[in-house]
């Protein structure tokens, strides 16, 4: 079972957060995606790929309840392409936190944020230790990408990541007309220093891009969506029957 509590009056609301195992947040961006796709990729596939999650509740006997999607991330390293929106590491790690002590303070049980950023990592592995520590409530981070990364990688080529294949073959799939056909082309990648460092994407790819997003294929992207569902749901079935 699943509700979207965008759609909901506040008294729906009242039961459905004490009832719901999980109450997710979906995290996205708002950033630079190349030349060819738009600045709402993370939050396209943040919208869709939770709502593939939460029709398949059922099948794990799930209660989930759903949270319109953050559509604004920590993007600090595309800020040098227009059009993308930053929030400060501290100003996003706050609005999280507020976000799950809001949820909190209704009755939620447990919190779970299901990321759609590389850049959200950080931050949100703070916010969870945050909102833990301000109400003690179960609160988890899952990065969909990272139960899907066998997957891509049985099609994708090695370098795959922002822009590129996977991501193309995701918006072709879920918002063709988006996609700017005939601007898609291999980016030139710059290699990396053997050390940690910070750079800007400008200082890594020419387009914005990495990977090859010219082998993209829709099919590619619903080839895996049914299976790294069912993975997610999978994992939050077993972390209920650890409690
Ligand atoms: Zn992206």
């Amino acid at each position: 079972m699943y509700w979207l509590l965008e759609e909901v009056t506040w008294e729906e609301a009242k039961e459905i957060i004490a009832k719901a195992d999980y109450i997710i947040l979906p995290t996205g961006s708002f950033e630079q995606h190349g030349l060819h796709l738009p600045l709402s990729v993370d939050n396209i596939r943040a919208d869709n790929l939770v709502m593939e999650v939460l029709k398949r509740a059922d099948k794990y006997n799930l209660k989930l309840a759903k949270l319109p999607t953050l559509p604004y991330g920590c993007s600090e390293h595309h800020m040098h392409f227009p059009g993308t929106v930053t929030l400060e590491l501290d100003t996003y790690i706050r609005v999280v936190t507020d976000i799950g002590v809001s949820m909190h303070r209704h009755g939620a049980k447990r919190f779970l944020i299901m990321n759609f950023h590389g850049g959200n990592i950080q931050p949100l592995n703070i916010a969870i230790q945050l909102i833990r520590m301000k109400t003690g409530m179960k609160t988890y981070l899952i990065h969909w990408t990272q139960y899907a990364r066998d997957l891509i990688e049985q099609w994708a080529k090695p370098g795959w990541g922002h822009a590129c294949e996977h991501e193309t073959s995701m918006i072709m799939y879920y918002r063709p007309e988006l996609v700017r056909k005939e601007k898609i082309v291999k980016p030139k990648v710059k290699t990396t220093a053997p050390i940690t460092e910070f750079r800007y994407f400008d200082e890594i790819t020419d387009t914005g891009g990495i990977g090859d997003p010219t082998i993209s294929k829709p099919e590619y992207a619903e080839r895996i969506i049914g299976e790294v569902s069912e993975r997610i749901l999978k994992v939050l079935s077993e972390a209920l029957k650890m409690e």
